[in-house]
């Protein structure tokens, strides 16, 4: 059951899934690895099976509680953009959400730890996440802005929402020459910013103008 449920049919086929990928090598996304994850990842088992004939189209799709699961091409760049720069063993993610990005990346990398604010999300990203037999990913419930300091430093954080400002924190917990991947500003205005640490100071780099749900503070 799960072979037919994960391959899909029709609107979720292979041949639905290869325009996709094609779609992003048009748009510069050119890390093999990484399209090969776009390609096998089933993104239509993470949203709501009503939408699923519309998993692979490069859009945002809602999963509710006012969120959404990224849109294929931001995913495929911020994989991309994070592994440039070498091996990455811990990595930090905040904001789980449904876990298709977490997904995407699992593989690529040696540990992901997940931090997602909205309890019932996490909930069903573990699901998801073990279902698809993923083994490497710890998930928590909480404020992802403070970062996860029992596990840090981290060689990539990857952050899904955006803040106003970069939260220090984050920038603290990676090692040197770790990269951290984040959408910066309100609502209109957002810039992807990668930052990457250096013995002595931090270097920041713009990767364009993003969309991206707000990053909020606490738990709800
Ligand atoms: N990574 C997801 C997209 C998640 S949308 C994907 O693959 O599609 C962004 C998520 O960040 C939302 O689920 C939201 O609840 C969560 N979020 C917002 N602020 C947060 C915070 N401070 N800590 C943890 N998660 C947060």
């Amino acid at each position: 059951m799960a072979d037919v449920r994960f391959a899909g049919i029709g609107m979720t086929s292979a041949r639905t899934r290869d325009r996709l990928v094609q779609r992003l090598r048009e748009q510069g996304i050119s890390n093999l690895a990484v399209l090969d994850r776009i390609r096998n990842v089933p993104r239509h088992i993470f949203v709501d099976e009503a939408l699923g004939t519309r998993a692979y189209e490069d859009t945002a799709l809602p999963i509710g509680f006012g969120q959404t699961i990224s849109q294929p091409y931001i995913v495929a760049r911020m994989t991309e953009a994070l592994l440039e720069g070498g091996p990455l063993l811990k990595v930090l993610e905040v904001g789980t959400g449904c876990g298709y990005q977490t997904a995407v990346l699992a593989p690529l990398v040696e540990r992901i730890y997940t931090i997602e604010r909205v309890e019932p999300l996490v909930t069903r990203a573990k699901e998801r996440i073990k279902e698809l037999g993923i083994r490497n990913v710890r998930f928590r419930y909480g404020d992802g802005s403070l970062g996860w300091k029992a596990h840090a430093p981290f060689d990539g954080i990857l952050v899904a929402a955006a803040p106003l400002v970069v939260p220090e924190e984050l920038i603290k917990q990676l090692k040197v020459g770790g990269r951290l991947l984040v959408p910066v500003g309100g609502e209109g205005e957002q810039e992807l910013i990668r930052f990457t640490r250096k013995e002595q100071r931090v270097e920041r780099q713009s990767l364009g103008a993003v969309a991206f749900v707000p990053l909020l503070g606490g738990t709800t």
